[in-house]
């Protein structure tokens, strides 16, 4: 009698818990913000970025009205009119860099950011941890080291800049549990040196970065052989950090895990979160770091072992990149407003937006994530430590078939330590951390354990 209210009351208690499939589910406040989104300020943005001629790096950085210095205040001066509506949250500042003479530099050159901190209110555990969303607002016409042209970057990378201001307009006024930086980053036709001045600083002062979201050329939908796509955009990322070397690369390899890297394991996670709330609108994974033989700002932050993907649109015209602009045979060349399809450009912001929200809000990956090898076992033991989260509401726990690139299943439960009825030989697994509102964090992959 004892040992059955022993056994009825161990039921109950799996049922008060949770234990058990949990469809992945929205909630308002992120859904809010997706809302919120909007293609006209993108297209205001794009237009005023334009109209300071080019923002060539090696440009004019005295006049109020052409070159990239006034392009650069200007963008200043809107994250600070933002900021206003953070309570005293949000910081801006220039991170400035001068740039060697090299190839693309013929006279030492100061290349600056602007960066836009949006902290949480409360110092919580999640407090240290930064998402970082970037996209650069230098241009260049044909050459790189011209800076006298007009290089109006309404796409390359007006598109993506713009994208970053919104979601900064957007998230302000919302608190978060990480911190999140919004990033508008120069130097990047001269070699990617903002970026890569920003990432070594991050890396030096060990900055907890989970995140980075780069966004370049994400505002057409219409290819140089007239061809159009407009319900898609592309997220690219590689497999590996070139940091994993050695034995750590031998036992990636060794347990299959080729697909379950940091940026490749994002950029599942984005295509996830994002199409939930903006479901009209797919993420194409690309199992690549960039465009073929092509790079961008997220690449000096996943080199230096930071999870980092790029958002490029699908039809990339190459008649409107690094052009001048000019009629040649009837043709029109040169990154204007007219080839921006901003709707489009407004959805791919919408992802960002969704799983940046998302991932802010939510717990950090869980630690100490280890698959049970002890034995030879029909089942799966998974086990990891406890989230200090205050507002933690248990784990998913993921399980795909190695071959399928997305996770097939969730399984919810708020203790730290599951039994699946199905073989390690077959699957790959992950665990989140969740939150009360439903928001789950990035994956840990777990290692493989003797107890
Ligand atoms: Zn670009």
């Amino acid at each position: 009698m004892r040992s059955l209210v022993f056994i009825i009351g161990c039921s109950l208690l799996l049922i008060a818990v949770g234990f058990g499939q949990q469809p992945p589910k929205k909630n308002a406040f992120v859904e809010k913000i997706v809302r919120e989104v909007s293609s006209k300020n993108i297209k205001a943005t794009i237009g005023k970025l334009v109209s300071f001629g080019t923002r060539n790096t090696l440009s004019d950085t005295a006049s109020e009205s052409r070159g990239i210095g006034a392009a650069r205040r200007w963008l200043k001066t809107e994250f600070e009119r933002y900021a206003q509506a953070s309570s005293g949250r949000m910081a801006v500042e220039f991170f400035e860099t001068v740039a060697p003479v090299s190839q693309r530099i013929p006279s030492p050159t100061r290349v600056v950011n602007v960066v836009a901190t949006l902290r949480p209110e409360h110092a919580g555990p999640s407090a240290d941890r930064i998402i970082v969303i970037s996209g650069h607002y230098d241009t260049m016409p044909g050459s790189a080291t011209d800076a006298q042209s007009d290089a109006p970057g309404a796409n390359d990378d007006g598109s993506g800049t713009a994208i970053v201001l919104e979601l900064a307009r957007v998230m302000s006024k919302y608190p978060f549990d990480a911190t999140i930086v919004f990033m508008a980053v120069a130097g990047e036709e001269q070699g990617l040196l903002g970026a890569t001045a920003w990432a070594e600083m991050a890396k030096s002062r060990n900055l907890k970065i989970e995140a980075v979201f780069n966004n370049d050329i994400v505002g057409s939908t219409v290819a140089g052989d007239g061809t159009k796509e407009n319900r898609y955009v592309r997220l690219f990322s590689e497999a590996f950090s070139p940091l994993d070397t050695g034995s750590v690369f031998r036992q990636r390899i060794s347990l299959g895990l080729e697909n379950d890297g940091g940026s490749r394991s994002l950029a599942r996670y984005i295509k996830e979160i994002g199409e939930r709330y903006n479901p009209k609108f797919g993420v194409a994974l690309v199992y690549r770091l960039d465009r073929f033989l092509r790079g961008g700002d997220h690449r000096p932050f996943h080199e230096r072992g930071f999870r980092a993907v790029r958002f490029s649109e699908v039809k990339e015209n190459y008649d409107h990149q690094h052009q001048n602009v000019r009629v040649e045979n009837g043709k029109e060349y040169g990154d204007l407003p007219k080839f921006v399809d901003y709707e489009y450009c407004a959805n791919v912001g919408r992802i960002n937006a969704a799983a940046i929200a998302t991932l802010a809000r939510a717990p950090q990956p869980p630690e100490n994530v280890g698959v049970l090898t002890s034995q030879p076992g029909y089942d799966t033991v998974l086990r990891w430590a406890i989230n200090p989260e205050p507002d933690l509401a248990g784990y998913l726990v993921r399980y795909r078939q190695t071959s399928a690139p997305l996770w097939e299943e969730a399984v919810f439960t708020s203790d730290t330590t599951i039994t699946l009825k199905v073989s390690k030989d077959d699957y790959l697994f992950g665990a989140q951390g969740v939150d009360k509102e439903g928001n789950a964090g990035l994956y840990t992959v777990p290692r493989p354990v003797r107890r």
